[in-house]
Parts: structure tokens; C-alpha cells; sequence
């Protein structure tokens, strides 16, 4: 490991690609990206379940300055955008500054030095003047605390962690979860197991997904100058107008209730399976989902919806809260990710010995997602309240990259070693954030989801337009931030 890097960036994902790729362009050349696994591609190199791919169009779900005329399809599966991303590190030079294999476990301050320790698992340590956290929201399984999980004898794993070595054909499997993971691979799973069970506890508001493969001709056309581009800001604006229902009126969140609605009645005719389908609460609360042939798969005779939960697991078995026990082959959980709390685990100690959870005793925040205040030159991309629930975070990442770039020209150009922000500003900012958020769909949609922390208070999503934050991050505000010289 290099002695002492000058910048860390911690995960190989969109968000640490991204930022590497802008600090070579910017000059910056003295940084390494530690990467815990053993390749890069951080969700799209971990999810490889059947049927696997974004939901966001991919020519908006990409790099702006890397568009990809070449996308196989509106929404592309899981291997692209991992060889994409791939591509990525190749052209922009990064191969030289990844380090594969190498958790961090642990950051500390150094007040004197003002320099971070970065402790790795396996006990090596190094410092290093500035780190950027790019270690995923979406990251860390989340998988259900049902008793009796442990004891299951079959093949049983997480849609994160997708057992390829289990042949799942014509067998009896039970899905736990219904998000946008399941939406994607239940379809496939019902064509090839025998039966498959579908264990519900909120049902999704699930919209067409307008998917289709781009002809070569098409992909030829896109080549042209000015053709992708001119797509890409077409889908940006369509999509952003679908923040229109939180960040202006919950009301407006009805026509996509309609649409919701009316697909839902025209791929499910019965009217019992119909019913259980429904969701009780606001379109938006949870994440709206699309999907052609998900509802077409519960209607299959070999697919089973129980919504009654599940009370425990046996060795061979799934009980559900009403008693009925089923017996199944394998067990997968759609079960979502840790989010608040993964960010909040991290070993973080900032100045005068003050640990991370000290620093968020009341909940999770950051300025602008960024910064944190107490912990100097520690950058965070997609941090607390920058998350989307209706375009690409890739939008949010290079906004947060710019910012960070900007951070570092501050440094350089002031000759201070690190910058912290002040409380006062931090404040204000989540100040406001709240007094927004409590209006909104997530706090009064009458849903709970991985939005909301324990207490019920969102803090992953940013409630706005993203051009809204695009340009309140655009230059740094210089006072609201101390310098350490
Ligand atoms: C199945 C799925 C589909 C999605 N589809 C979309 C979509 O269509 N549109 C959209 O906007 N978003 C989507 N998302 C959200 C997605 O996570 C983000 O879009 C984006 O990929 C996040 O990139 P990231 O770099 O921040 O994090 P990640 O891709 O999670 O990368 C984090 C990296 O950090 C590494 N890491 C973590 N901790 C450590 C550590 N301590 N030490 C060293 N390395 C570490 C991880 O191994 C990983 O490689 C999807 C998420 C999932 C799970």
C-alpha cells in the first residue's frame, strides 16, 4: 500500500469511479480507491440476480461526460453497466490508483497532524489528508430478523448475494420481499421453479416500464453528434417532472395513482389477487416501481401471494402468521439494504476523539450530504438526504464531485490543510431540510420504508428537483466552513 496517499477514496462504484475520474481531469493525481471485493463495479457487480438491471433509463443513468450510444436497451441489465463502469476505469487511467482487496475498518483524525489514520481489515494503517466516503447507500443486505432463520437446511440468500450454485429449477422457493429487487427477478424465478411463494408485507405501487432494445439502426443514430446528448436531456426532464408530486404537492402524486391503478387492472383480472395488490398508502412513499411482468407472474398457477407475514422459519419450511406452514426447497430474500444504519456502523472517530455516533446521537445528516461537522476533510458522496426516489444519483454524484473538487481547489488555493464546516451552517441547512420533508409524501403518505430512520424521520432522500441541488452545490459557500491551517 502506498505510504501515504494524499487522497482516499473509499469504494469503486458510480460514486468513487466518478469521483477519480474528476480529480485526474482536475490535476489531482496522488489518491488511491480502496476497494473491499475484488473487482469494481459496487452494485452492479453485486447484483446479479435473474433479471437484474436499472430503473432508470440508462442513457440517464450514466456518466454525463460518458455517454454510451451503445446501451442495449432503454433499461439495461446488470453485466452492462458493470463493463461500462469497467470501461470507465480503463479510459480514465484509474487501474493504476485502485487497490483491490482492501476494507476500511476504521478512520481517525489526527488533530495535530490534521492528516486521517485509515485503518484497514488485516491491521495495516496509513494516513492520508483528505478521504472520500463512496461506499455505497445500497450496499449492505438487509436481511429479516424472523425466527428460526438460521435453521433452514435448503439454499437461502439474498438477492444481493445471488447463489448461482443453487439450481432453483422445479423447485419449491419462497421469495421474502417485494421491492424493487423481487419485481425484477420474480418473474424469471416463477418461469423456472415449480411453485414459488411470494411472501408480502406492503404491497409496491408498480407503474409500465416503457423498455424496449435499441435496433442497430438506432444505436447508429445515437452515435451521430448531439443524438445521445439530445436523448439523455430529454429523459432528465421527464423524469424530473415526476418530482412535481413531493417537491410542489402530495396531490399531484394522483396521476401516477391512476397510472398505477390501471395497470394493476389490466394485468391482474381477479379481483381477490387485485385487492391484496393494492397498496393502502400514497404513490411515493415507497419507491414507485415499473414493470411489464411482474403482475403477470403472480397470476401464474404456479405463484402463491401471502400477505399474512412470515412468523418463523423452519428447517424445510415457512410458517406464516395465520400458522399455515409451507414447505419449500429454497428461501431468497428481496429484502432491501441497510441504509441509515450501514452509514452510521462506519468506525469513525473525528477531532478531539469525537466518534461518528456521537456526532449523530440525533440522527444522520450532513451538510448538503457532504460534510460533517467535527470531522475536517471527510467527504461523503450520496450521504444522508441525497438519495432519489425519481432520477439517477448519478446526477447527484457529479454534483457532489464538482463540490468536492471545489473544496480541494479551496484548500489549495488558501494553503489551509483541511476544512470543516461549521455547526451553524450544518444546522440551518437540515433545519430547513426537515421543515421541507415533513410535508412531503414519505412523512404523511402513511407508509414506513427505507427512507425513514428508527424515528420515523427521513433521512435519505433529497425532497426536491435535482437542478434544485444541482445548483445550490454548484460553488461551495466559502463561510460556511472553517479552515485549518
Ligand atoms: C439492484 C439495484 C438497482 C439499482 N438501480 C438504480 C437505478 O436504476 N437508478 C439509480 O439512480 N439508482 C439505482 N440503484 C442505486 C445504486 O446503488 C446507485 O445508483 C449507485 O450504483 C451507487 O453507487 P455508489 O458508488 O455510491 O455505491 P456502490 O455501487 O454500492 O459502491 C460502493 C462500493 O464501496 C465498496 N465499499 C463499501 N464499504 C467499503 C469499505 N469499508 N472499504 C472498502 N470498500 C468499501 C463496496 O464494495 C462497493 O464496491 C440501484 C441499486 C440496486 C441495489
Amino acid at each position: 500500500m502506498d505510504t501515504r496517499p494524499g487522497i482516499t477514496i473509499i469504494g469503486s462504484g458510480f460514486a468513487g469511479l466518478g469521483m477519480a475520474i474528476k480529480l485526474k481531469e482536475a490535476g489531482y493525481h496522488d489518491f488511491v480507491i480502496l476497494e473491499k471485493a475484488g473487482e469494481l463495479g459496487g452494485t452492479w457487480r453485486d447484483n446479479t440476480y435473474p433479471g437484474c438491471a436499472c430503473d432508470v433509463p440508462s442513457h440517464m443513468y450514466s456518466f454525463s461526460y460518458e455517454l454510451n450510444p451503445g446501451w442495449s436497451r432503454m433499461f439495461s441489465p446488470q453485466a452492462e453497466i458493470r463493463d461500462y463502469l469497467r470501461s470507465c476505469a480503463v479510459r480514465y487511467g484509474l487501474e493504476p490508483h485502485l487497490r483491490f482487496g482492501r476494507e476500511v475498518v476504521g478512520l481517525e483524525y489526527d488533530d495535530a497532524a490534521r492528516d486521517w489514520r485509515v485503518s484497514l481489515a488485516g491491521g495495516e494503517r496509513f494516513t492520508t489528508n483528505a478521504v472520500i466516503s463512496a461506499i455505497g447507500a445500497l450496499h449492505v443486505p438487509s436481511l429479516p430478523d424472523i425466527p428460526g432463520r438460521e435453521t433452514f437446511t435448503g439454499p437461502s440468500f439474498h438477492s444481493a448475494g445471488w447463489d448461482h450454485s443453487a439450481d432453483l429449477t422445479g423447485r419449491r422457493v419462497a421469495v421474502v420481499g417485494t421491492g424493487a429487487s423481487a419485481v425484477q427477478f420474480v418473474p424469471r424465478l416463477a418461469r423456472q421453479a415449480s411453485r414459488l411463494h411470494l411472501f408480502q408485507r406492503t404491497p409496491p405501487w408498480i407503474q409500465p416500464k416503457p423498455d424496449f432494445a435499441f435496433s442497430p439502426r438506432a444505436r447508429r443514430l445515437l452515435a451521430l453528434p448531439g443524438a445521445a446528448r439530445a436523448l439523455r436531456t430529454s429523459i432528465y426532464w421527464a423524469l424530473e417532472t415526476r418530482a412535481l408530486g413531493f417537491a410542489v404537492d402530495p396531490r399531484l402524486m394522483r396521476v401516477h395513482e391512476a397510472s398505477a391503478r390501471r395497470h394493476l387492472a389490466a394485468q391482474v383480472p381477479d379481483p381477490e389477487l387485485r385487492a391484496r395488490l393494492t397498496p393502502d398508502y400514497t404513490i411515493g412513499c415507497k419507491r414507485i416501481l415499473i414493470s411489464n411482468d411482474y403482475y403477470p407472474a403472480l397470476t401464474r398457477d404456479n405463484v402463491e401471494v401471502i400477505t399474512d407475514g412470515v412468523r418463523e422459519i423452519r428447517e424445510s419450511s415457512i410458517v406464516d402468521a395465520r400458522g399455515r406452514e409451507t414447505e419449500v426447497d429454497a428461501i431468497v430474500y428481496g429484502t432491501g439494504f441497510k441504509v441509515t444504519d450501514a452509514l452510521n456502523e462506519q468506525r469513525i472517530v473525528g477531532r478531539d476523539g469525537r466518534k461518528i455516533q456521537e456526532a449523530w446521537q440525533g440522527g444522520v445528516e450532513a451538510y448538503y450530504g457532504i460534510t460533517t461537522t467535527g470531522f475536517p476533510n471527510l467527504f461523503f458522496l450520496l450521504g444522508p438526504n441525497t438519495g432519489l426516489g425519481h432520477n439517477s444519483v448519478v446526477f447527484m454524484i457529479e454534483a457532489q464531485v464538482r463540490y468536492v473538487l471545489d473544496c480541494l481547489r479551496l484548500l489549495s488555493r488558501t494553503g489551509a490543510r483541511a476544512l470543516d464546516v461549521r455547526p451553524e451552517a450544518q444546522r440551518a441547512y437540515n433545519d430547513r431540510l426537515r421543515a421541507r420533508l415533513e410535508r412531503l409524501v414519505w412523512s404523511e403518505g402513511g407508509c414506513r420504508s427505507w427512507y425513514l430512520d428508527e424515528h420515523g424521520v427521513n433521512r435519505t432522500i433529497w425532497p426536491g428537483f435535482t437542478f434544485e441541488y444541482w445548483a445550490r452545490t454548484r460553488r461551495p459557500v466559502h463561510a460556511a466552513f472553517e479552515l485549518i491551517r
